[in-house]
C-alpha cells in the first residue's frame, strides 16, 4: 500500500451543546477534508464543519453493526490516502462505548497515522444536566460505566451485574433502555433494593432533553407507560435523590448562555 498522505483525526463530538465541544475538535473540524460522522452527533456539531469538506453520514443500522464497521474502516484508509485532514466524529468520547478502540487498531495495523481527541461522554454530561452528581461526599464514592447491550457476537465477556451492585455506589448505563428489565433483575440479584432511584436522561445536554425518574422496581413499567426512548443515560444510585435539589440549577445550552 502506498504511504498515506493524511492522518485521521478520532474526535470526540460530546452529548450534543456545542458548548461542551472541546477548542481542538472544532478546529480540526474547520479545517477538515472529508468528516465521517456517526448518528448521535448533533447537527449544530455538524455546523462547524469546513464547507468545503466531503461529509460522509456512517451512522449505524441496529443490527448491522459488523458490516457498516468494516465498510467505516475500509473508508477511512482510503481517504487517508488522498487527504490531509480525515475526521472520524462521534457522539460523547470515541473511547467510552464508541468503538474508537477498533477502529483506531485498524488504522494502526493499517499503517494509516491516527491521533484520538477526548470528547466529553454522555454519562457524565447527561446526569450533570439533569442536577445529579456522579459522586458526592454523603452518598457515592464510585462510579461505574458499563453497556446495557451487549452485541450479539459475543467478543467479550459478559457485564456481571451482580458484582457490580456489590462494588459501586453510582452506575451510570449506556444504551441500557430497551433491556432494563434483565437490568434491575440482575442489580437486584446483587443486593440492590427495589426501591434504589434511577434516573434515565434522553437527548442529555440538547435542548429536548427529557428525564425520567423512579425507582428500580418501577422504572421498567414507567418507561412502558410513558413509552421513554433510547438514546438516554441511565444513572442508578442514591445520587439520583440530589435531582430533585439541583435540577432547578440546569446549565443554560450553549449559546444561549
Ligand atoms: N461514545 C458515546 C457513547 C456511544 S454509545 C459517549 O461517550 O457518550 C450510545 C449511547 O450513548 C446511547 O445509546 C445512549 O445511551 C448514550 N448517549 C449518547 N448521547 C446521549 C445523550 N445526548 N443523552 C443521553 N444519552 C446519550
Amino acid at each position: 500500500m502506498q504511504t498515506p498522505l493524511g492522518k485521521v483525526y478520532l474526535v470526540g463530538a460530546g452529548p450534543g451543546d456545542p458548548g461542551l465541544f472541546t477548542l481542538k475538535g472544532k478546529t480540526l473540524l474547520e479545517h477538515a477534508d472529508v468528516v465521517v460522522y456517526d448518528a448521535l452527533v448533533s447537527p449544530q456539531i455538524l455546523a462547524m464543519i469546513n464547507p468545503k469538506a466531503e461529509q460522509i453520514n456512517a451512522g449505524k443500522r441496529r443490527g448491522r453493526h459488523s458490516l457498516v464497521q468494516e465498510e467505516t474502516t475500509r473508508l477511512l484508509i482510503a481517504k487517508a490516502q488522498t487527504h490531509a485532514i480525515v475526521v472520524r466524529l462521534k457522539g460523547g468520547d470515541p473511547f467510552v462505548f464508541g468503538r474508537g478502540g477498533e477502529e483506531m487498531e485498524d488504522l494502526v495495523n493499517a499503517g494509516v497515522p491516527v491521533e484520538v481527541v477526548p470528547g466529553v461522554t454522555s454519562g457524565i454530561a447527561a446526569p450533570a444536566y439533569a442536577g445529579i452528581p456522579l459522586t458526592h461526599r454523603s452518598y457515592s464514592s464510585s462510579v461505574t460505566f458499563v453497556t446495557g447491550h451487549e452485541s450479539a457476537g459475543k467478543y467479550r465477556p459478559e457485564v456481571n451485574w451482580r458484582a457490580i451492585a456489590q462494588g459501586s455506589e453510582t452506575i451510570v448505563v449506556y444504551m441500557g433502555v430497551h433491556n432494563l428489565p434483565h437490568i434491575v433483575a440482575e442489580l437486584q440479584a446483587g443486593g440492590l433494593s427495589l426501591h434504589t432511584p434511577i434516573a434515565l436522561v434522553r437527548w442529555g445536554t440538547r435542548p429536548d432533553q427529557e428525564e425520567l425518574l423512579g425507582t428500580l422496581g418501577t422504572i421498567a413499567q414507567q418507561v412502558e407507560e410513558t413509552g421513554f426512548e433510547a438514546p438516554a443515560i441511565a444513572v442508578i444510585g442514591n445520587v439520583v435523590q440530589l435531582h430533585s435539589v439541583l435540577a432547578g440549577c440546569r446549565p443554560a445550552i450553549y449559546p444561549a448562555i
